[in-house]
């Protein structure tokens, strides 16, 4: 029996797809780069063919060593249309292929190609703006396992982005790819990471007038928090990873040993707090520690009043963990629906955000269409939907570029 979209999501996830010796991928979005291991794929769409989902965004592992062995097959190209068969039974889904788009090579006023400051992962820009995240300066370098950052930044994207590099670029996400969302993101800076995304949250606040994520290793004095939130930061994410204390220090050593693991749920809850619920979420990889770990992780951050985003590990070719097992689809299976009754139990407003399908996970709404039908299934759904629309005027208000307020950096500045 075929599978439905968010079937074939996780299952693509944790198999990949081989590419037909006939594939034709020009025109399409190429694999760019290895940002923490998670966006090294290639970019498809899915037709949901539901009234729950129209479309699911899936960064489909293409490189990795345990794609050889994966039954699912691309073919077709962008005039004919893309399929991936599954070669067990030979059943075949539709798919696309999102086009590149055409602002990837232009270059920003310095001089610097689009696609080496940011990148569409999903319907969303992504944009790395810190320097190189310093766990991989540690000798011996205390980098999270799963991560090829160090090696990306400076190589596959610019190490360098400039004020003017993310306004010209995030303006022609939003142009010319409709993009809503801009995410921001920069490892481990000791106490200097949110302090340094300031002028960029402003510059794009003001001149382009878009959703802003900031995604950091937390920081103790949570008044930096206090001061995101107040210049209109609009998400923030905290990527603990993993649950049980053992496998955290093994994967992760640079957050055990310089942050510890209380202070990214510590974080997330002063967050959580101060923003309107649903826009602190907590990161963590599934297929690492034991299955009931994650789960209590979901059920954890769930309980903050934040939603959890799940990541399938993906064994990204030169990270450390290169050579592990890509984790088995039923028990990804198992944490999407527990992903889904946790959001419903806590009434997480999962899916609220215009347009912002993330390709690098499993979005949380995405999980309805594994989640078992029950009376609180219905209620939920019925409930999200009133929320998305009540909140289409406040993410309309919130892209509107905003005037400067005082004291605020010129925009267009390059940095220093
Ligand atoms: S904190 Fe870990 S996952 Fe994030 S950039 Fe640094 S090494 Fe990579």
């Amino acid at each position: 029996m075929p599978l439905n979209a968010c079937e074939l999501e996780i299952d693509l996830f944790c198999r990949g797809v081989r590419l037909a010796p006939d594939v034709s991928l020009d025109g399409v979005r190429g694999v760019s780069r290895t940002r923490a291991g998670l966006g090294s794929g290639l970019e498809m769409i899915l037709p949901g063919r539901s009234w729950m989902k129209d479309a699911l965004w899936v960064n489909v592992p293409v490189e990795e060593h345990f794609v050889a062995s994966s039954p699912y097959v691309l073919r077709g190209s962008l005039a004919s249309g893309h399929v991936v068969e599954d070669e067990r039974d030979h059943t075949t889904y539709d798919v696309s292929l999102p086009p590149e788009p055409a602002w990837y090579t232009r270059p920003t006023s310095r001089g610097i190609p689009m696609q080496r400051i940011g990148v569409m992962q999903g319907t969303y820009l992504g944009i790395y703006v810190n320097m190189v995240c310093t766990f991989w300066n540690y000798q011996p370098a205390l980098n999270c396992r799963f991560c090829t950052t160090g090696q990306n930044v400076g190589a596959a994207e610019s190490e360098d982005k400039a004020l003017t590099d993310v306004v010209e670029t995030s303006a022609a996400a939003k142009r010319e790819s409709g993009a809503t969302f801009v995410h921001l993101n920069g490892g481990f800076q000791g106490t200097r990471g949110i302090e340094f995304t300031e002028p960029y949250i402003r510059a794009i606040k003001e001149r382009v007038g878009m959703l802003v994520g900031v995604q950091l290793a937390p920081e103790r004095d949570f008044t930096r928090y206090d001061r995101l939130v107040d210049l209109g930061v609009d998400h923030l994410s905290f990527c603990v990873e993993l649950l049980d204390p053992e496998w955290f220090r093994k994967i992760c050593p640079g957050k055990d040993r310089m942050l510890g693991q209380q202070l990214f749920f510590d974080a997330m809850a002063h967050c959580a707090r101060r923003m309107p619920k649903g826009a602190v979420s907590g990161e963590i990889i599934a297929g690492l520690e034991p299955i009931e770990h994650t789960l209590e992780a979901i059920d954890r951050i769930a309980a903050l009043g934040a939603f959890p985003t799940v990541c399938i590990f993906r064994p990204t070719v030169g990270s450390d963990l290169q050579d592990w097992p890509s984790p088995r689809y039923e028990d990804m299976l198992r944490v999407m629906q527990h992903l889904y009754e946790a959001c419903r139990r806590h009434w997480i407003p999962i899916g609220a955000a215009p347009n912002i399908e993330v390709s690098i996970v499993v979005n949380p709404d995405d999980t309805a269409l594994v989640a078992p039908r029950s009376p609180g299934f219905w209620a939920y759904e019925a409930w999200r939907r009133g929320v998305k629309v009540l909140a289409k005027p406040v993410f309309a208000w919130k892209q509107r570029p905003r005037k400067p307020g005082r004291g605020v950096e010129l925009a267009g500045q390059a940095r220093a």
